[in-house]
């Protein structure tokens, strides 16, 4: 990437500077000028055509050699990155393979967060690579975000001392509403009773968003973290769904299920899934009351869903509400986070799985995941 500063191969015959044949390309340059981003052109080889000011600059100030030509024109930029065994080599390969798979059509675009970070100053950059038409090429730009990295980690730092601290009295309080619930347990019937469920309740659902706002600020760059064993995911989904039910006894939830299963797996977070999609067909449909479970075993794998009839996801929606804390507007009456979505995808990755959705505004969704049996 930028911080690779020697040349690795120049093409022969390659145009070295630049002919400003006509009034469009001098227009073509004055905007990529403008830009502070570093921009380099790569014909479809990955051979650098172009550069702007913001490139050459920086290879001003980072550059270890006089005798290198700071506008890289004629450099094959996928053999630096290919051939990268400097201080970012870590992240190289997967520049490399980003950039020749938007030369090579395979994906429409690619972007990489990668470290640049010197003896005097911590820095980060966004690699954004976008193709030229009829595979012509590709614009790859690095984009400086150190601050919104630094910024990024204070926030992640209070995040979780925050959620830490909270995590102790919760489990404290929990302890006490247990306490209580065994030593009223004759008498518990009841308005104490009743109260003393409803805040066992609503500290689960605290304790939930804690966790969940921790899972989601650990995760960045890491894998999550499974702990696995062997289990019946027949038994799971059944627990599962009777959990749901008593706090929603307003919903009806039928399970449709074929074989008992062994599996594999993390059953605490894969309960979390359920959970979730679950919860969440029951919170987006509050006109409607019926939610189907599917659970079956198919060619090898699991194959899991949840349907509801009730408000539905708008087409332009349906890539977003898998991302980290979005939320569609029509959701803004209901509690929540949106953050079960995108954790509920993180654990069926990690277990090899996928997960994904179908559904019509104002008709309702399913939901859906696959894991693939592995005992
Ligand atoms: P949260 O429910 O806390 O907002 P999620 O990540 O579970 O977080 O969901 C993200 C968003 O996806 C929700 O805010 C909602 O807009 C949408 N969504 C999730 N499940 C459903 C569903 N079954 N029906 C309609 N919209 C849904």
């Amino acid at each position: 990437m930028k911080g690779f500063t020697e040349p690795v191969n120049y093409e022969p015959g390659q145009q070295t500077t630049l002919q400003k044949t006509s009034k469009s390309e001098q227009l073509k340059d004055a905007i990529l000028n403008s830009l502070s981003a570093q921009i380099a052109v790569l014909n479809a080889r990955g051979v650098i055509q172009t550069v702007n000011e913001a490139w050459i600059e920086f290879a001003k100030e980072n550059s270890q050699s006089a005798t290198t030509d700071l506008r890289f024109i004629g450099v094959n930029y996928l053999e630096v990155c290919g051939g990268s065994n400097g201080p970012y080599s870590e992240e190289a390969p997967a520049a490399f393979n980003g950039i020749h798979a938007v030369l090579q059509g395979e994906i429409a675009s690619f972007t990489l967060e990668y470290p640049c970070h010197s003896p005097e100053k911590k820095r980060w950059f966004l690699m954004k690579v976008n193709p030229l038409p009829d595979f012509e090429g590709a614009v790859v730009s690095h984009t400086d975000i150190s601050e919104r990295r630094a910024i990024d980690e204070m926030k992640d730092e209070f995040i979780s001392i925050a959620s830490h601290e909270l995590k102790t009295p919760i489990t404290s309080l929990k302890g006490i509403v247990h306490i209580l619930q065994l030593s009223f347990e004759k008498k518990m019937k009841g308005e104490v009773g009743k109260l003393l469920r409803t805040m066992d309740i609503q500290l689960d659902k605290l304790s939930k968003i804690i966790g969940d706002v921790l899972v989601v600020n650990t995760m960045p760059g890491k894998k999550l973290h499974l702990i696995n064993e062997k289990f019946n995911f027949k038994s799971l989904v059944r627990e599962t769904v009777q959990n749901v039910r008593n706090i929603s006894p307003l919903h009806f939830l039928s399970i449709n299920e074929n074989e008992s299963v062994s599996y594999f797996g993390d059953r605490f977070r894969l309960e979390q899934v359920i959970t979730n999609l679950l919860t969440n067909a029951v919170k987006y449909s509050p006109q409607s009351n019926q939610v189907f479970i599917n659970s079956i075993v198919k060619e090898g794998s699991i194959l899991f869903s949840v349907q509801d009839f009730g408000m539905g996801v708008a087409d332009e929606n349906k890539q977003k509400i898998f991302e980290k804390f979005y939320r569609a507007k029509t959701s803004s009456l209901f509690g929540g986070l949106g953050l079960g979505l995108f954790i509920s995808c993180e654990i069926i990755k990690g277990h090899g799985g996928k997960l994904w959705m179908e559904s019509k505004i104002g008709k309702g969704s399913t939901f859906y995941f696959s894991l693939p049996l592995n005992v």
